[in-house]
């Protein structure tokens, strides 16, 4: 493959078709981690279209189309508050540089980037153009235990979960832990463990796949002595239905301006990311599934990814479609991900079929 770093900072890598600068499959997964995570999560996505060319390579096949993998830079918004910037600038979306913004040590995006030699306001350069981009195929450990608990190795994805993301900042007043009375506190700490309770309540008052999570909570002053004033946390909500997701967000929200009222602390929440429920193609996806089948020899499982992946960033640029792969337990996140080789082959098998009826079916 001949490779670059795009202006966004994801690594591509093309492997040329029958004619040079032919409109391409593109395959990948992205490249980053959340802090603490496992080896698969992403990568194992990547490291399938590296093997994808090898293998073509090895053969010196070429389709009516090239082969471009691409492994994303910013899959988890991890450091920076804000996901999934990089395919964004790839599928069109940025019409323009992001705002800078800073992360927890307050380095700022323009200052990373550039330390890598990018330039905030040349991300939206790594647009693709519609006509360069045939399709997008990703490969993902499922991050859950569906798989497994039905005893298979693949798994076809039909859509991705809509997904809010929410920075919530809870204000009272710091005061002496030794000499502020129980009964005059404004404590932003016990009003955010209440507000997080009530969360976990409506998440798990709806239907399986809804889901709500506060994942990140910083305390301020955050010192042993002192009642704190400030409280910043996350919330992530969502759910196969866009519709599902909006109601229980509001239930949260009405829920906390109740609680915050009572405790006498301000409340801030500012959305920071709304994704909404993305179909995978449907002819791919089919396409997909009899790949699945012929190699597995069974119906493979069709399932709504609750993760979130580049995928349905892509599919504003092009058809995608996605296929699931066992992990051991549904760990991820976590650096006890695992995969069985064998069931990666597997997948590999169902993406040679794919990309070789893909080829088969293409006028
Ligand atoms: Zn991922």
């Amino acid at each position: 493959m001949k490779t670059r770093i795009d202006a966004a900072g994801n690594l591509v890598g093309r492997y040329e078709g029958l004619t040079p600068d032919a409109p391409a499959l593109l395959i990948g997964s992205h490249i980053d981690s959340v802090r603490d995570g496992g080896r698969y999560d992403g990568m194992l996505g990547v490291l399938m279209g590296v093997e994808l060319v090898a293998h073509y390579a090895a053969q010196g096949r070429r389709f009516p189309f090239a082969l471009e993998v691409i492994g994303f830079g910013d899959e988890e918004g991890s450091r920076f508050p804000a996901a999934m910037l990089t395919s964004r600038a790839v599928a069109g979306l940025l019409k323009e540089a992001p705002a800078d913004m800073q992360d927890p040590a307050g380095i700022t995006l323009h200052d990373a980037l550039a330390e890598d030699g990018l330039a905030l306001e040349r991300m939206p350069e790594a647009a693709r153009k519609p006509d360069e981009i045939l399709a997008y195929l990703e490969a993902h450990i499922e991050q859950g235990p569906v798989l497994e608990a039905e005893n298979r190795a693949v798994g076809v994805v039909t859509a991705i979960a809509a997904q809010y993301r929410f920075h919530v900042r809870m204000k009272g007043v710091a005061g002496h832990a030794g000499t502020m009375p129980m009964s005059l506190r404004q404590d932003a700490l016990t009003a955010a463990a209440e507000a997080v309770l009530a969360i976990e309540k409506i998440g798990q008052s709806g239907p399986s796949d809804l889901v709500a999570t506060v994942g990140q909570l910083t305390v301020v002053p955050g010192v042993p002595n002192v009642v704190p004033g400030e409280v910043v946390f996350s919330i992530d909500v969502r759910a196969g239905d866009a519709a599902v997701r909006n109601a229980a967000t509001v239930e949260i929200r009405t829920a906390l301006e109740a609680l915050a009222a009572r405790r006498k602390v301000t409340l801030e929440i500012s959305l920071q990311q709304d994704l909404p429920a993305t179909p995978c193609d449907a002819a791919l996806t089919d396409m997909l599934s009899e790949a699945a089948q012929a190699v597995t020899g069974t119906v493979p499982r069709r399932m709504v990814s609750g993760a979130g992946h580049d995928a349905m960033i892509l599919a504003a640029l092009a058809p995608v479609c996605m296929l699931f792969i066992r992990c051991e337990g549904g760990i991820s996140h976590n650096p006890a991900e695992a995969v069985d080789p064998s069931d990666v082959e597997q997948a590999f098998q169902v993406m040679t079929r794919f990309i070789e009826d893909f080829a088969g079916r293409r006028p």
